[in-house]
Order: structure tokens, then C-alpha cells, then sequence
């Protein structure tokens, strides 16, 4: 085994406690993978109203109850929680500050919203002093942590627990950034120290957490190599692209892993009965149950595509919203998808069901066994994004037999091969272009795959044999810690 190292994860969502996104699944099974490796990782989140402390084992840390925090000129009284992750030892510190985190969501709109993460992050550096733990490695997942590295340098830049610790970045998606109001700079408590801040935003008169944990982390990661080169681009990089330019030698992308003990047929607990590559009938047979439990009036032959996500513009739904209308209406497909976010979207979905009854179904709202259940019986998965950092769906389908189509983006590029009907090389649909004739080509030309038995089942064959667990992505997080610790 290599040296233990000591790891303090910072995020805003860890599954299954707090999940909006890929972020809960990658900072849960990152931690399990860590402590599974002998090393000592504690994860640190924010206690929301709605994490049901029972399910961590939650409990008091003597010397760590009632602490007060001041956050600029504001004043908080928090305490933590120990606990363990669920289906795993791996050790979870809730930040418990009602006064923050007793709210409607895990994210608000609310005025103090950046102070919600900013005492977060300087909350766990209270933790850490009074736990006189030194972690090596502070690891701060998105722009709610960002600030963490700057604290280091400025004000916690002479204790001594903290001169050996290193820090990493990991951007999960760069399209949120924790933008908020220049008037609140002291809140930011950096006292002499505001020049660290970056000016010209300040002038503009706003500042941008993950703008400084760019600037400041030792290292910085995305969640696949080819997002890694994409942020660095004025298309991708969402006004970033400058700063993390000027970051390149410390830039890197490090694809996620899958949960497979959550997400493999052979085992998924929502599932009634389990199968692999080589038992497809069992797919086809649980497709025919999840057909009639949804009012699909169709016969099981027909493929089903599926898709589970957040509704956002990322997502490229518009892309659907002539190009599904015209396959339904001239070919054999029925369709099904499960999310809730922006108005339109879900306007569309909900139209397609109306305009193709028996053939379409929209679930809105958020359901995890309903996501297990497409993944397991849908035959196509699409993921058309604009942008995709890494994205997990589109891997979850290829373990499950699922034929994902998918524009060629990020890590959606990094994991998905275009098939080859020559060589049988390949695992799904990749098309190049954001717009709808590219949805399109790529859509028909998988509904032409599928229906040919064996394309079908070499696609399928491809697909179930790749190995996207954490064993691997995992270890090369493990190698990028040491070499921080020892540069
Ligand atoms: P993102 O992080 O951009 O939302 P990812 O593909 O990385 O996209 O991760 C999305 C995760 O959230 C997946 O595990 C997916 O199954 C889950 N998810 C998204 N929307 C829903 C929903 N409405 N119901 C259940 N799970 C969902």
C-alpha cells in the first residue's frame, strides 16, 4: 500500500445525504475509495436540515460543540457532527449551523448565500485546529470550498498544523462559480491581505470564489481530461479560461469513477431481479414490467430511450425539442425521462407525453429508484450536452447494457467510443455538432444499430465490459496527492 496520507474533502453534496448532482456520487465513492485504501480522509459538509443525522450516526465531537464563528462582520454559533457514510466507515464531519443550513435546498437564492459557503470553509479550519488535525491534502470540491486555499495562504498562513498541507481544486462544473456582490468584501475577513483577491473583478465589482481557488490551489482538476483542455478555451472555460490558462502546468482531468456497488444490474438493490451480459433476457424482462407500471401502452420490442438529469440549458434538451417529435412521429421509439429544473424543459416534456400518449412519459421531480429503472431497461440513453464535465449517466448505461448517444464533449468524449460497424469496436453514438440534424443522424443511426441483432449485441457487449470504477480513478487522485506532498 502507498504511505497514509491524511485527507479532508470539503463539499457542498455528498450522496446519499445531500445530492443535487454528480458531485454527491463522486465525493461519496471518492471518500469510500480513500478510506477503503487505509487513509485517513475525513469529509467535511455542510449539515442541511434535511440530512437525516440517524442514517450518519451522527454525534457530538466533545470540544467542538457551540463554537462561535465569525465570518467578517457576521457572527455564527456552529458545531460538528461525526459520523460515517453510509454502506461504508468512511468518516463524515457535519458542519451543523442552523442558522445557514435549515433551509428549503441544499442551494438558495438568498442574500447570504456566499456566506453559507464561506463558513462552511472557514469552519472546517476551526475543526481541524481544534481536532489538531493537520491534513496533507485539503481536497475543496467546486466554488463552495474555493476559498479555502486562499484562507491558507492569508489567514491561517502561520499556524503550524497547517505548513505541511497541500491544496487541490476539483472544478465539477465551471458553469458555477459563487459570483457575489464586491460589497461584501469583508466578509472575506483578509484584513491587509485584499490585494490577493483578483482586482480587475473587484473593480467590476464582483468576486468569484472559484476564480481564487484557481488562482490559489497547488493543483486543479477537472472531472475528465478532455473538459481539462476545453476550460481552457473562451467557449468552454465560462470566463475562466484566462486565469486557468495561466494554471496550465498545474491543470489536469481525472475522469470520475462509478459507484459500482450502487450502479451495476448484478446488483442494484432497486431492481427485482439482477442480470449481465450474458443474461439480456432478464433486461428485457424487467422492461416489460417498468413498460406497464409507466402507462406505456407499447410492445416490449420497441426500444425505449431514456434520460435522467437535471433540466438545465448544459443538458442540450432543446436540441430534443424538434428532432424527438419528428423520430416519434416516423419510427418505432418510445421514450421516457425523469427530471425537474427550468420551466421550458420541462414544458417540453410534459407536451411530448400529451402529444404522444403511451409512447412518451415525463416524470418531473427527483426519484432515485426511477433513475436506477431506466438506466436498467431503457435501450438507448441520450446525453446531447452542450457541455458535460464528465457526467456519469451516460456510464451507469454502458455497464446496464444501455446504448448511450451522446454529443462528443468533455468526459461524455473521454467515455463513450463511437461504434465502428466494421470492426464491432465501439460503445455507442457520438455526434460532433450542437444542433438538432447532428441529434438526429445520431439518434437513427442507434434506433438502425439496435435493430440489427448484431450490431445490437456487440454494442452491448462493448459497453458492459468497460471498467470505469473507482479502483482506477481513484488511485490516480492518490498519485496526484503525493506528488503535491512531495513537490
Ligand atoms: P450533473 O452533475 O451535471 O447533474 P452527472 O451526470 O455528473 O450530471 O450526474 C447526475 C447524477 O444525478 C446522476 O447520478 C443522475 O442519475 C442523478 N440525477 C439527476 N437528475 C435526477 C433525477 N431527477 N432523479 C434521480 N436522479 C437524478
Amino acid at each position: 500500500m502507498s504511505e497514509r496520507l491524511a485527507i479532508a474533502l470539503l463539499t457542498a453534496e455528498v450522496a446519499p445525504l445531500s445530492k443535487t448532482g454528480g458531485l454527491a456520487d463522486v465525493t461519496a465513492a471518492l471518500a469510500k475509495h480513500l478510506h477503503a485504501g487505509g487513509h485517513d480522509v475525513r469529509l467535511f459538509t455542510p449539515c442541511y436540515g434535511s440530512i437525516d443525522r440517524a442514517a450518519v450516526g451522527a454525534q457530538p465531537l466533545a470540544g467542538l460543540a457551540g463554537l462561535t464563528l465569525a465570518v467578517g462582520p457576521h457572527a455564527y454559533v456552529f458545531s460538528v457532527l461525526r459520523g460515517a457514510l453510509p454502506g461504508s466507515a468512511a468518516p463524515v464531519y457535519l458542519i451543523d449551523c442552523p442558522a445557514l443550513y435549515e433551509r428549503d435546498a441544499i442551494y438558495t437564492t438568498d442574500p447570504d448565500e456566499h456566506l453559507r459557503f464561506l463558513a462552511f470553509t472557514r469552519a472546517v479550519f476551526t475543526a481541524c485546529q481544534r481536532l489538531a488535525w493537520g491534513p496533507q491534502i485539503l481536497h475543496c470540491h467546486d466554488w463552495h470550498a474555493a476559498f479555502a486555499p486562499l484562507f491558507l495562504k492569508s489567514s491561517y498562513g502561520n499556524e503550524p498544523l497547517f505548513a505541511a498541507t497541500r491544496t487541490l481544486l476539483t472544478i465539477h462544473n465551471i458553469g458555477y462559480q459563487g459570483i457575489f456582490p464586491a460589497a461584501h468584501v469583508a466578509d472575506l475577513d483578509l484584513g491587509e491581505r485584499l490585494f490577493m483577491l483578483h482586482q480587475e473583478d473587484l473593480t467590476a465589482g464582483r468576486i468569484n470564489a472559484l476564480r481564487h481557488g484557481i488562482l490559489y490551489a497547488d493543483a486543479i482538476t477537472t472531472v475528465s481530461p478532455t473538459h481539462a483542455r476545453e476550460i481552457t478555451s473562451a467557449e468552454y472555460g465560462m470566463g475562466m479560461q484566462d486565469t486557468l490558462r495561466a494554471r496550465d502546468a498545474d491543470l489536469s482531468g481525472i475522469l470520475n469513477g462509478v459507484d459500482y456497488d450502487e450502479w451495476d444490474p448484478r446488483r442494484d438493490r432497486y431492481l427485482l431481479q439482477h442480470f449481465d451480459a450474458d443474461h439480456l433476457q432478464v433486461k428485457a424482462a424487467l422492461k416489460r414490467v417498468f413498460l406497464k407500471r409507466m402507462g406505456f401502452r407499447i410492445d416490449g420490442a420497441v426500444p425505449l430511450a431514456g434520460i435522467v438529469s437535471r433540466l438545465a440549458a448544459q443538458k442540450g434538451i432543446e436540441l430534443m425539442f424538434e428532432t424527438l417529435p419528428k423520430i416519434l412521429q416516423g419510427r418505432e421509439l418510445a421514450f421516457i425521462a425523469l427530471g425537474a429544473g427550468e420551466p421550458q424543459y420541462e414544458k417540453f416534456f410534459t407536451g411530448l407525453a400529451q402529444r404522444f400518449p403511451g409512447r412518451v412519459a415525463f416524470h418531473r421531480g427527483y426519484d432515485e429508484e426511477l433513475a436506477h429503472w431506466i438506466e436498467a431497461t431503457s435501450d438507448l440513453y441520450l446525453m446531447p450536452s452542450r457541455y458535460e464535465p464528465c457526467g456519469l449517466n451516460q456510464m451507469y448505461s454502458l455497464r446496464y447494457g444501455t446504448i448511450p448517444v451522446v454529443r462528443r464533449t468533455g468526459g461524455l468524449a473521454d467515455s463513450v467510443e463511437h461504434y465502428n460497424a466494421d470492426t464491432g469496436t465501439g460503445t455507442g453514438v457520438v455526434f460532433n455538432d450542437f444542433d438538432g440534424p447532428a441529434l438526429e443522424w445520431a439518434l437513427n443511426l442507434a434506433l438502425d444499430l439496435y435493430a440489427d441483432p448484431a450490431h445490437r449485441a456487440r454494442l452491448r457487449a462493448n459497453g458492459m465490459a468497460r471498467d470505469f470504477s473507482w479502483a482506477r480513478q481513484g488511485a490516480l487522485y492518490e498519485a496526484l496527492y503525493a506528488r503535491l506532498i512531495a513537490a
